[in-house]
């Protein structure tokens, strides 16, 4: 070892070398077996049982070893060492329990990992139990499938670890229904909370009016703003006229765009907590009818409200405003879209 390397250790570098390392070329690193026990309880073993001073380190390039003796004294491992060697110096560092190398390895060959060398890799990473770049070989595996599908890696695990191949596809398989359940969560939720912007723009409606519908004890401004909410807000508007001029209710059929309206209503009803106060046409009618159970379908309401609420208040804890109302813009279509996928019976 030449002298630089022994800067940052102990006074015990101070004596002469008194140990060979020997490698799998020949070469012969003299090194202190001091620091080696030192660094390595493996090693300190070695040492211990050994009367002939050689401790051969095969089985992987010489310069790799010679990287990890210089691990061993300086604690360090530069980037172009990490690139050569990292797998040699994984594998170095849990064969003989040096933890910190391990880590910085096993995060240094994570981020290089390849289409080309995942599979083998991944493989290396259970040998020397190192969860988190075994993990992370999974998902690139699972991101990538497709790739490293015609790999040699993967052909020849194909051949000689089967086990471990059903593994991976099992890893793959619980990946993918992991994401349709975040998807489908999504887009349930964005269609909760375009019930609960639907309900806001409701009652903001019955209260003060907004572009072109107002309640009629309220003056028309002189040019009336759209409000911020503003294309949930147009949806209600349309459906209150339609509502209020709707020939097919009145005859008494069936109209879907009425049935909507009249749903949008019981669910403002059923979170509304002034029903005294409230400006919302139906609503203190319809709170009385659900504490007589008259609506029916109690518990399907009760769960959609339950639903509504919490996709409100998670929105508004985890998104500022403005993030929240672009999120909503991209949102899969607009209210009337939410309330027409919104079917209860
Ligand atoms: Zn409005
Ligand atoms: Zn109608
Ligand atoms: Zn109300």
């Amino acid at each position: 070892m030449e002298d630089k390397n022994h800067n940052s250790t102990s006074a015990a570098v101070i004596s002469e070398p008194d140990i060979q390392i020997l490698t799998s070329g020949g070469l012969r690193i003299p090194a202190h077996s001091s620091i080696l026990a030192m660094v390595s309880p493996v090693l300190e073993n070695i040492i211990e049982s050994r009367a002939k001073r050689v401790i051969p380190i095969l089985g992987v390039p010489c310069d790799a070893v010679s990287a990890f003796v210089e691990y061993l004294y300086n604690s360090r491992c530069t980037e172009e060492q990490m690139e050569k060697y990292g797998i040699q110096l994984l594998v170095l560092s849990h064969v003989y329990l040096v933890p910190r190398l391990k880590q910085r390895c096993s995060r240094g060959v994570s981020e290089r990992l390849t289409v080309e060398n995942v599979v083998d890799v991944l493989q290396l990473a259970r040998l020397c139990d190192a969860p988190d770049l075994y993990l992370k070989c999974l998902k690139q595996v699972a991101t990538r499938f497709k790739s490293v599908e015609q790999t040699e890696g993967w052909n020849f695990m194909q051949d000689h670890d089967p086990w471990l191949q059903l593994q991976i596809l099992r890893f793959i398989n619980e990946a993918e229904s992991r994401k349709k359940r975040m998807r489908r969560h999504k887009k349930e939720q964005s269609l909760y909370l375009q019930l609960s912007d639907g309900i806001e723009c409701l009652e903001h409606i019955c209260r003060e009016g907004c572009t072109t519908v107002r309640p009629c004890n309220v003056e028309p401004a002189k040019r009336p703003s759209p409000c911020h909410k503003h294309n949930t807000c147009e949806g209600v508007q349309m459906l209150i006229k339609h509502f209020a001029l709707c020939k097919r209710r009145a005859n008494g059929f069936g109209c879907s765009r009425c049935k909507r309206m009249w749903q949008l209503l019981r669910l403002h009803s059923s979170v509304c907590d002034h029903p005294d106060s409230c400006r919302v046409p139906l609503c203190r009618q319809f709170k009385l009818k659900a504490q007589h159970h008259e609506l029916g379908d109690d518990a399907k309401w009760k769960l959609l409200e339950k639903k509504v609420s919490s996709a409100k208040a998670m929105s508004s804890l985890s998104l500022p405003k403005r993030k929240r109302e672009e999120e909503l813009r991209d949102a899969v279509g607009s209210t009337a879209q939410a309330l027409k996928t919104f079917r209860l019976c």
